[in-house]
């Protein structure tokens, strides 16, 4: 059992994409009745704005821009949370594979990360929450109380994402192997807030694990907390 009498804790995940991240944060939050986020939807939302606007990933100006003019909210709702860019709920939208690639690349770039930064801050106040990305224990809060970082043999997050990728959407699974070689290569290689663990995060391989072992796993970790 978590101490009731324990101020709120802000708690960090981050890791490479097919990790297991969603489903573990989401279960995570319940089991400490915190707020989730996921990061990594605003991330998409972003990209959504620029190619519904048809700002180019390397338009920096462009960019600022965009992010100056967009209304980017989270909200959690019985369906779930949910992402609403300029009064519309996108939720929907964010996961097909065009989004991604163009979230991977506008991720990369000053404006939008400096953007989201402020964003995520803003939502990270009063802590208790459990914080989903790639920076979320290096960049965005170095001060959270409790980091994670969630890895997985790529095989085997390719084969997690292949299996949830709409049947339209759906490539073959070595497709996709390259896609999230390409896409860990691309967040990890970046210049701004690059994927790596915080010195100070619990690493956990989930290969052989199921999400419920990770969080218990988790809880765990945050109980022997002193
Ligand atoms: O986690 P998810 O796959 O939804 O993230 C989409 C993309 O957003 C990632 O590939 C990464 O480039 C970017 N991202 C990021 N920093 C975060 C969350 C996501 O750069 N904190």
């Amino acid at each position: 059992m978590i101490p009731q009498t324990r101020p709120p804790l802000l708690v960090t995940i981050d890791g490479p994409a097919g990790a297991g991240k969603t489903t573990v944060s989401r279960l995570l939050a319940q089991r400490l009745g915190y707020r989730y986020v996921d990061t990594g939807a605003l991330y998409r939302a972003v990209a959504l704005a620029a190619m519904a606007q048809s700002v180019p990933p390397d338009d920096d100006e462009g960019l600022e821009r965009l992010c100056r003019r967009s209304r980017v909210e989270m909200t959690a709702t019985a369906r779930g949370l949910r992402l609403i860019l300029d009064g519309a709920d996108v939720t929907d939208r964010l996961r097909s594979r065009e989004v991604t690639r163009m979230a991977s690349a506008v991720s990369a770039r000053l404006p939008v990360r400096r953007f989201l930064l402020t964003l995520q801050r803003a939502l990270g106040r009063g802590g208790g929450a459990v914080f989903e990305g790639r920076d979320m224990g290096t960049v965005v809060f170095p001060e959270a109380d409790v980091k994670f970082f969630l890895d997985a043999a790529v095989e085997e997050r390719a084969r997690r994402r292949h299996a949830e990728l709409a049947e339209a959407d759906r490539p073959p699974l070595a497709t996709v192997v390259e896609e999230i070689r390409r896409r860990d290569h691309d967040d990890s290689a970046r210049q701004l807030a690059p994927l790596k663990p915080a010195p100070d995060a619990v690493r956990i391989d989930a290969t052989d694990l199921s999400p419920r072992e990770v969080v218990e796993r988790m809880l765990a970790h945050i109980e022997a907390l002193p």
